[in-house]
């Protein structure tokens, strides 16, 4: 890898990519500068998964790799409405969501700086994951969580030695609470460090040496925060930049109708916009998107439309009855998971006969949830 650095994405002011800072000294958020290098014989000789794509990813030394196993994870066909689906199986990562990509190489890069105390705020699978690595690599962890958010999430974060804080209010109270403590510990955020989205950008990756080095035509995902769906993005372009790859798959975000703010500003007069100052996010049953101020709103709009992809909006009803229908067929998610294949079905029903390969993601296991 060749020298990275950090760069704002407000106002393009430059940190070196030790520099142990969550955001820009001007409240923006931060990108990775630097030329990812692809070697297909080194790929080929290490074990399946994100850390075979190790000259991708911007760590320096392999010795501060903190990694607990990270699968190539399936893709397995489902036909929905008729038109088969290919399904990547990332609630089969070891704490049972995506997260995990993400969390390898954030908790791996703040292992080679030095850092050894964080906290993070989390709906739950960011938090467990977060957990889980952190246990891993011998740091401290500090997770705060919204009241209300799944048992089974807070159990497995307990339960993997970190200090958990519920606070009262919404997902963005257990934000703002964990901003309070940044001072005294490094707040390693996946929605603000975008060394959480180089870690998920391996989704594209893999997706695309499954399919024989070719993009599926369509990737349909779901958006909370945007940092699977900023990680494909960029994973893709990165396939196309070193010409392993000759265009960018369509994506297609998929949001909960209650929780649906960049949906709203995306297919608004305005997709420049900002986030409307009075949107009231309703409840909803897919928890791990119900984010109502994502930080990154401005790049992920541009990611979807740069791909020339769409937001789709799904309705709790929808949620739930596709919910029950893929427990019903085998997959046993949590509902989150199903939000997105409700997007599918969607997605299906306004394209009936799109070309070429449709790809999507179960994003969460369903084991943390009590099925409803
Ligand atoms: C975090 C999460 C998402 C959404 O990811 P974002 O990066 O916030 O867009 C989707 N599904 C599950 C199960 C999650 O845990
Ligand atoms: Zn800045």
């Amino acid at each position: 890898m060749n020298v990275a650095h950090l760069v704002c994405l407000d106002c393009q002011r430059e940190y070196s990519l030790d520099d142990p800072r969550w955001r820009c000294d001007c409240g923006g958020p931060l990108d990775i500068r630097y030329f990812p290098v692809f070697d297909i014989s080194n790929i080929w000789e290490r074990p399946p998964g994100m850390w075979s794509y190790r000259e991708a990813l911007p760590l320096k030394a392999d010795a501060q790799m903190v990694s607990l196993g990270e699968p190539l994870t399936p893709l397995v066909p489902l036909k929905i409405s008729g038109r088969e689906v290919l399904m990547k199986q990332e609630q089969l990562f070891p704490t049972g969501s995506y997260k995990d990509r993400g969390v390898s190489l954030l908790i791996s890069h703040l292992k080679s700086i030095g850092i050894t105390d964080i906290v993070e705020d989390s709906s739950g699978n960011a938090g467990a994951s977060m957990a889980a690595y952190a246990a891993r690599a011998g740091m401290r962890c500090r997770i705060l969580v919204p009241e209300g958010a799944s048992a089974g999430k807070l159990t497995q974060i307990r339960a993997m030695g970190a200090k958990l804080q519920s606070v009262r209010g919404n997902r963005q109270a257990a934000a703002d609470a964990a901003v309070q403590l940044a001072d005294s510990l490094f707040y390693a955020s996946h929605a603000w460090s975008p060394f959480f989205y180089h870690g998920t950008k391996t989704i594209a990756f893999e997706i695309c040496q499954q399919l024989g080095w070719r993009p599926p035509e369509v990737l349909i995902l779901p958006v909370g925060g945007g940092s699977l769906l900023l990680g494909a993005h960029i994973g893709f372009k990165e396939l196309k930049q070193a010409g392993f790859i000759s265009r960018l798959p369509r994506i297609i975000g998929v949001q909960a109708e209650n929780c649906n703010p960049l949906a709203r500003i995306f297919n608004s007069t305005d997709p420049t916009g900002d986030l409307p100052a009075d949107f009231l996010p309703l409840p909803t049953i897919a928890e791990g998107i119900a984010v109502s101020r994502p930080i990154r709103h401005r790049q992920v709009i541009a990611a979807v439309k740069e791909s020339k992809g769409a937001f789709i909006s799904v309705s709790e009803a929808e949620i739930q009855g596709t919910y029950k229908n893929l427990l019903h067929r085998g997959f046993y998610v949590e509902p989150t998971a199903a939000a997105t294949i409700a997007g599918v079905e969607s997605f299906i029903r306004l394209y009936p006969d799109p070309r070429g390969v449709i790809a999507s993601v179960l994003s969460g296991h369903g084991l943390k949830v009590q099925p409803v």
